[in-house]
């Protein structure tokens, strides 16, 4: 299917990019992603994701809006406490860019459902805010050799690293375990700076607009690692592991089973 001429003016200035064009935009048309989480990182995701014209983006969250997600949350207004999260921001979201169809998906993702949540994507983009839930899309995604672009926020500081089955390190090649329950503080007791959801989100967009698009990434196999106490980038390099139990040679179920909010979703 090719642009229609709305489209070619609303993608205008990515279509002149160099390595962009109608080729590249015809690709992000016909790309169905899943985004995990609209709160902190889902926002700047769903957003770039959406401008860019990402053909279908389903969003999953269950939470409600809170008066408390708006240091960060800005797909929201404060007539929208109470609702359910996806649907507004799916909302908002159709409503910028009727070119594209954004699915608003009110479900909780468990380990037992994320293996036929997660099938048939072209890409899942990871803003879920717990444990349990970050191996558990990090598991499916392994098993349904589904990109992953991982992102990660508490505090003053962000993770962002893009993770392509059977090719890089997953989440759990590079950490096999998950802390121990309640070892490392929630987003509600430690706080989170919202500009830094807002660094982590658009790297993890940039990173799947561009794999989608047919371009190059430049975080596999990398952790990146910013600090925006000192403006640190670090980038730490990692190793696929042959006995990874989501991505190795043998795939055991391996579910996180305590509920411990440790970054900002
Ligand atoms: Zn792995």
């Amino acid at each position: 299917m090719g642009l229609s001429l709305n489209e070619i003016k609303r993608y205008s200035r990515q279509l002149v990019l160099q390595d962009m064009g109608a080729r590249e935009q015809n690709r992000l048309k016909d790309a169905k992603v899943a985004v995990t989480g609209a709160g902190g990182l889902g926002c700047p995701v769903s957003t770039y994701l959406s401008l860019a014209g990402v053909g279908r983006i389903d969003l999953f969250d269950m939470d409600n809006v809170e008066l408390s997600n708006f240091n960060r949350q800005f797909l929201y207004t404060p007539e929208d406490v109470g609702k359910p999260k996806v649907e507004v921001a799916a909302k908002r979201l159709q409503a910028v860019n009727p070119e594209i169809e954004v699915n608003a998906i009110n479900k909780m993702i468990t380990y037992d459902n994320a293996f036929d949540l997660f099938k048939g994507y072209d890409a899942v983009i990871d803003g879920t805010d717990n444990f349990p839930v970050r191996y558990a899309v990090n598991d499916a995604c392994a098993v349904n050799k589904t990109p992953l672009f991982h992102g990660a926020v508490l505090m003053y500081e962000g993770r962002v690293t893009s993770i392509f089955p059977g090719e890089t390190s997953c989440f759990r090649c590079a950490f096999p375990h998950p802390p121990p329950a309640g070892s490392i503080p929630t987003c509600r007791e430690a706080g989170v700076f919202g500009a830094m959801t807002g660094i982590v989100g658009s790297i993890q967009s940039l990173e799947a607009i561009r794999y989608l698009a047919g371009l190059e990434v430049s975080l596999k196999d990398t952790l990146l690692i910013i600090n925006a106490d000192y403006s640190i980038y670090d980038k730490i390099k990692l190793k696929r592991r042959s006995d990874c139990t989501a991505c190795g040679e043998t795939f055991i179920p391996q579910p996180v089973d305590y509920s411990c909010e440790v970054v900002e979703g």
